[in-house]
């Protein structure tokens, strides 16, 4: 079972990541919690070339949606399908819809193009259930802003930016609902957990 989390900054997607990842293992399943970008080593330099030191060169816009496609392309081939083909959870913190949200809607690149580019990358692997962790953007960043960590790439993009890709992720739900759970990421995290536990436990038919 493929499992994404999807959403805006400070939407908390890795506290949701965590406790899926928890209850999971609790019930002795096979659970590998991975990431985009940066999840292998070559994915890491990728990721400081993407989101690196303030300062430093910013890569084009279709730089950075191939840079994003390379890092998915090789997570994909070396950590997700191995992990898939032995029967384990696989719960990514982002996929392919943070490209369509982020480059596509947020750079204004085609989003069919990203789309594509994302499904060659991939060789087509979709997840089994995106969980979008909905949030307004305003709430987000200041939720970022208050927490440690590097948050200039961030600051770099207006909320317009933000607004965008939030449309975005939201469209991509409204077109395929059978592959979406989409949660107001306002609400408390352990209630959101519990709904999101409650899905994947019908997904995994126990
Ligand atoms: O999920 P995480 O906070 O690690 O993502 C880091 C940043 O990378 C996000 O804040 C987002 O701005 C950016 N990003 C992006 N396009 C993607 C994935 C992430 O612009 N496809």
């Amino acid at each position: 079972l493929f499992v994404v989390f999807e959403g805006g900054e400070g939407a908390g997607k890795s506290t949701q990541l965590a406790l899926l990842a928890a209850r999971l293992r609790d019930q002795g399943r096979d659970v590998v919690v991975t990431r985009e970008p940066g999840a292998t080593g070559i994915g890491e330099r990728i990721r400081s070339l993407l989101l690196g030191q303030p300062g430093s060169e910013v890569p084009s816009p279709r730089a950075e949606a191939l840079l994003y496609a390379a890092d998915r392309a090789h997570h994909v081939a070396t950590v997700v399908r191995p992990a898939l083909a032995r029967g384990a959870v696989v719960v990514s913190d982002r996929y392919i819809d943070s490209s369509l949200a982020y480059q596509g809607a947020g750079r204004t690149l085609p989003v069919d193009e990203v789309s594509w580019l994302s499904s060659w990358a991939t060789g087509g692997l979709k997840p089994d259930l995106v969980v979008l962790l909905d949030i307004d953007p305003h709430t987000g960043l200041s939720r970022v802003a208050v927490r440690s960590g590097a948050t200039d790439h961030l600051e770099a993009e207006s909320v317009s930016f933000h607004e965008r890709v939030r449309y975005a992720f939201l469209d991509l739900a409204a077109t395929d609902p059978k592959h979406y759970l989409v949660l107001d990421a306002a609400r408390p995290a352990d209630e959101i957990a519990d709904e999101v536990a409650r899905r994947i436990t019908e997904l995994l038919g126990t």
